[in-house]
């Protein structure tokens, strides 16, 4: 049982922060996740989220408004189309007509940019984009692009201009609600060039309520997608979730989920291999996402074939590249011998880690990279996360980043005694196995990549230490670290995140007809990725909020930060 427990703090350290009461040895608390929520709130939350979703089972949707959900259209589109189809043409052939004898009326010129549009095309010098309404209308040499006298303009000469940045992995409602995403993350992902976030575990009520004040322009802010509440078992690693451990079960919370809105499911890692692959099999006969940790008892590649459509945080990836998996899954979850300290226990995960690196086997590693690339698994790393929070080192420290100045001080207070209760009698050896395992996972995610595995800039924020915002940059860098070229780390957080999405056609790249979501920088990110935090201006659906717009995002932060 001890051991059990100690293998899930070793999980945590394979990626893994373990939920409060399961992380740290017996008697003292560990770190939280959400960071805000203490672990009273979230035992008295539980039960109430739970009885309320039961009980919509009687009086749920019906399966055919369960699969128009699940389906990507609006149920209608069919019958309309022919007659949509007709009016279409002769609306285009009108405003081709149009087009050729108006002038454009841009609402925003951005003149003698370089322009980096993410599709991987070499960047175009002295170029003018223009930008009507929301989005972008027409890009082109600046001596050949005309506008009106009296558009705005915005003079990018010596600038770099790229997509706005996805961050695929964050926690927008892990600071307290109301204020804690209103306040601080979201003005944080903006300020920080973030225009688009998915939202990976947290409060669904609130996470609407955000997306509609968002949409309807209420709230300046990214757009997000989101899960919700994560699905796990019993007892769950984070809160809120949903206990699952059937398949009638797995049915219903999917089904509920979905009906409320839900963008995916979020699969966590201490389900049963029963409830997680009934949960598979929901979501794939009625073609519904889903996307999280591989749990313990499950494989990485058992999760690849089932449809999990994204690994996070390379759950399980490490132990599935072991030339052993089978005996460190043994390993895993074998009774502790009785009467065990905690310090033998410590020692046998440490054995358990050291085993996962010396049994690493590159012939596996590519049976794995092959079978994500033949199942579309994608990847989101979450490298800074693991840096800074499952394999931190003396030498990663990051406790007097001058950043804390925007974390409110209750969240700043969860982070520091995560880092005490992780770091207390950790040895000098202990850190070595730290920075080897994090070495070990930045070859991977390299090997993936060159593999054509898509990888995804995802951060966990507000994870210890993973600063909102400003930690996407750092993502980006340690992609390129990993083995990525600048181009590849800056399409994990533009093209790929849109394609995962289902949103290429509007997002992702710098292209006519797509969103006017973008980051001019005043240095170029493909010379030095560490250039993309170099932020002139943001263009979030057209609207421009340049530096001095930017830096009072922040000061607001940073007073909201001081009193909360
Ligand atoms: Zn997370």
């Amino acid at each position: 049982m001890a051991f059990i427990q100690q293998t899930r703090l070793l999980l945590q350290a394979l990626l893994l922060r373990l939920p409060p009461t399961n992380l740290t040895p017996l008697g003292s608390t560990p770190p939280g996740h959400p960071t805000s929520v203490d672990s009273k709130e979230l035992t008295s939350n539980l039960t109430p989220l739970n009885a309320t979703l039961t009980k919509k089972q009687g009086g749920g949707p019906t399966l055919a408004t369960r699969l128009a959900r699940a389906s990507s259209g609006p149920p209608l589109l069919a019958t309309r189309h022919s007659s949509l189809a007709t009016s279409s043409v002769l609306i285009l052939l009108a405003l081709t007509l149009v087009g050729c004898s108006a002038p454009h009326t841009p609402t925003l010129a951005i003149i003698h940019a370089t322009v980096i549009d993410a599709t991987g095309a070499p960047p175009r010098q002295d170029s003018t984009v223009l930008i009507e309404g929301q989005k972008i209308t027409a890009i082109g040499p600046s001596a050949s692009i005309s506008f009106s006298n009296s558009t705005p303009t915005l003079d990018a000469t010596g600038k770099f201009l790229i997509p706005g940045l996805v961050d695929s992995h964050v926690h927008l409602t892990g600071a307290s609600e109301p204020t804690g995403s209103r306040d601080f993350i979201l003005p944080l992902l903006l300020a920080n060039g973030i225009t688009t976030a998915r939202d990976m575990g947290g409060d669904l009520d609130s996470l609407k309520t955000l997306r509609h004040e968002i949409d309807s322009g209420k709230l300046q802010a990214p757009r997000i997608f989101f899960a919700g509440p994560y699905l796990d078992g019993d007892p769950p690693f984070f809160q809120p979730s949903l206990v699952v451990t059937n398949a009638t079960q797995a049915a219903d919370d999917v089904h509920s989920l979905t009906y409320r809105g839900a963008d995916f499911i979020k699969v966590q890692s201490n389900l049963s291999r029963a409830a997680y692959f009934s949960i598979a099999e929901v979501c794939r006969r009625e073609h519904i996402t889903f996307v999280g940790h591989v749990p313990d008892h499950v494989t990485a590649g058992e999760a690849s074939d089932a449809g999990q459509k994204s690994i996070e945080h390379l759950t399980c990836v490490l132990r599935a590249c072991s030339s052993d998996e089978p005996s460190l899954i043994r390993k895993q979850f074998a009774s502790a011998p009785k009467h065990s300290t905690n310090v033998q226990s410590a020692n046998r995960e440490l054995n358990w880690q050291r085993q996962l690196l010396d049994t690493y086997s590159d012939q596996q590693a590519s049976a794995l990279i092959q079978k994500f690339l033949g199942n579309r698994t994608w990847q989101v790393p979450t490298l800074i996360l693991l840096r800074n929070d499952a394999f931190p080192t003396p030498e990663t420290d990051p406790s007097h980043d001058p950043r804390q100045k925007y974390i409110p001080t209750h969240v700043l207070q969860n982070w520091r005694k995560g880092t005490e209760d992780r770091d207390k009698g950790a040895t000098p050896d202990e850190f070595t196995l730290r920075a080897n395992l994090m070495q070990a996972s930045l070859r991977i995610v390299a090997k993936m990549r060159a593999a054509g595995v898509g990888i995804l800039a995802g951060t966990d924020t507000t994870a210890p230490y993973v600063f909102p915002g400003s930690s996407l940059h750092e993502e980006l860098a340690l992609l390129v670290e990993a083995g990525l070229t600048p181009m590849q780390a800056l399409q994990a957080a533009t093209k790929l995140p849109a394609e995962f999405l289902g949103k290429s056609q509007t997002q992702g790249t710098i292209e006519p007809g797509k969103l006017a979501d973008l980051l001019l920088l005043d240095a170029n990110p493909l010379v030095d990725i560490h250039n993309t935090q170099k932020i002139n201006s943001v263009i979030l659906l057209g609207q421009l909020l340049d530096r001095p717009k930017l830096d009072a995002i922040l000061d607001s932060v940073e007073r909201f930060a001081k009193t909360h």
